[in-house]
């Protein structure tokens, strides 16, 4: 149901989200100082931990949030569904439970709702940079919540909301 869906316009310019749990960091920061040229062409943010490192080892500007554990992967994903976040580069670690688990779990949720770019590996990551679109408009497509709103309101007062209605 086409009319269900919003297209969401991404600009050649993304505002690019950038994580990494401990483990991981310098394999980001690499990866990143990698990549820096391609990079410095975006807007780009981070968690308190990884954004300081980022930009301190590169001279990159990163925009820091609060560190990950203290709140900052929500922060991430209240951006996303903003619309202020449109890509993001999560190193996550496969092999240690973390405090913030549950709020991985939902920035990785939000970030799929949301249709954006996610990397997890550096593989994936090398594959997002090479693409040509990395350099042009975009149109992700998401769910009307709007709509989705109006008739959830209409289905309450009919009282034909049910419990699997989502959204
Ligand atoms: P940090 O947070 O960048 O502050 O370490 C990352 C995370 O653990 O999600």
């Amino acid at each position: 149901m086409d009319q269900d869906y919003n297209l969401v316009e991404m600009g050649a310019q993304k505002h690019i989200a950038l994580i990494a749990h401990d483990n991981r960091k310098e394999e980001l920061v690499s990866w990143v100082k990698t990549n820096k040229k391609v990079l410095s062409h975006h807007f780009l943010c981070g968690t308190g931990t990884t954004a300081k490192l980022i930009s301190e080892e590169t001279g990159l500007p990163v925009t820091g949030l609060r560190s990950g554990p203290l709140g900052g992967d929500q922060q991430v994903g209240s951006r996303i569904a903003e619309g202020a976040i449109d890509f993001m580069i999560f190193f996550w670690d496969p092999l240690a439970a973390q405090p913030h688990d549950p709020d991985v779990k939902a920035l990785l949720r939000i970030a799929v709702l949301y249709d954006i770019p996610v990397a997890m590996n550096q593989s994936t990551a090398d594959f997002l940079f090479s693409s040509t679109l990395m350099d042009t408009e975009y149109n992700r497509k998401i769910i009307d919540y709007e709509k989705r709103l109006k008739q959830r309101a209409k289905q309450f007062r009919e009282g034909t909301l049910r419990d699997e209605t989502v959204g």
